[in-house]
């Protein structure tokens, strides 16, 4: 019987959950520094891990791989966390910044893949004994999974937060958007265990001063230019870019409604920055992923002091 096939094999040898869990093995038996938990799980089981840096006050939170076709950001964080330990223990510099100093002011918390079951799906397709199969057969007929964006069950993830959510709704019937691949926001803010466990961790976090989130691509800095939006996030963006030679872009159009982003500047009043890494079409080449990093390295590093 065929019931174990796989039904598309879209891209052979990219970051998958199965390697973020060896690398964060490989971590806590190399680092023992480094704190490790899961912050929730995914709508498959998976558990979504965090990983901790650092014993100040003052906290930092990066997130990756909200989006199935955009693993690479998942590699990101992972060499970033990989740089920050090796430094931390060496007493080196990243560019400017002391990673000691850093370590000894703020917590740093990292959740390289929000969305670890897009992620699979993009990269290995879906089993026939998916217990979501008949779901996904009605929205996706074609199940051909490599452009996949959404969670397990068809829900944009970065849709899925309680801002601008239910002006999204109207716009979404309009542009007549449904259950499967992107855009589709789910039945209410919060509705994807993904964005609850991302929500309660910031709802909960001691003195939170900034959010990082990775996307692909498009090399901007993001963050909706409102009212809401907390003093001082026009200067950190301005310094993100100069770090990077990203552009700043402030946001229009269907992507700016119910973002991670959106919900922490307007609801929480705590800046947030969606990066846009690299250029190019999604899913970016792993290969592309070194000089990638070389951009953003210092920017990664630099973010918490600057908040
Ligand atoms: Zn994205």
């Amino acid at each position: 019987m065929e019931s174990q096939k796989r039904m598309k094999f879209p891209n052979p040898t990219p970051f998958d959950y199965q390697q973020l869990t060896e690398k964060i093995i490989s971590f806590e038996k190399r680092y023992p520094f480094l704190r490790y938990q899961y912050i929730g799980t995914s709508i498959l089981g998976k558990g979504i891990p965090a990983l901790t840096l650092g014993n100040g006050h003052r906290s930092v939170i990066y997130v990756g791989a909200h989006h199935g076709m955009e693993w690479l950001t998942s590699v990101l964080l992972i060499q970033f966390i990989e740089d920050f330990c090796n430094l931390y223990e060496s007493g080196g510099l990243a560019g400017k910044t002391s990673v000691r100093a850093v370590f000894s002011t703020h917590t740093i918390t990292v959740i390289p893949m929000l969305n670890p079951d897009g992620v699979d799906y993009q990269i290995h397709g879906i089993d026939s004994d998916n217990p979501l199969f008949e779901r996904l057969k009605r929205s996706n007929p074609s199940m051909d999974f490599s452009n996949w964006q959404a969670n397990a069950r068809g829900v944009d993830l970065n849709h899925n937060y309680d801002a601008g959510f239910w002006e999204y709704k109207i716009l979404e019937k309009e542009n007549d958007i449904k259950e499967g691949a992107t855009r589709y926001s789910g039945e209410s803010p919060e509705s994807e265990p993904e964005v609850a466990a991302i929500c309660n961790l910031i709802r909960f976090q001691k003195d939170l001063r900034g959010v990082m989130t990775l996307h692909t691509q498009g090399e901007e800095i993001c963050y909706p230019f409102h009212s809401t939006v907390p003093k001082g996030a026009h200067a950190i963006a301005r310094h993100l870019s100069l770090l990077t030679g990203y552009t700043i872009n402030t946001g229009n159009g269907l992507s700016s409604y119910g973002g991670l982003s959106d919900w922490c500047n307007q609801k929480m009043s705590i800046p947030s920055f969606t990066i846009e890494c690299g250029k190019g079409k999604n899913p970016l080449p792993i290969h592309a992923m070194p000089g990638i990093y070389t951009n953003l390295k210092n920017a990664f590093f630099a973010f918490p002091t600057l908040l």
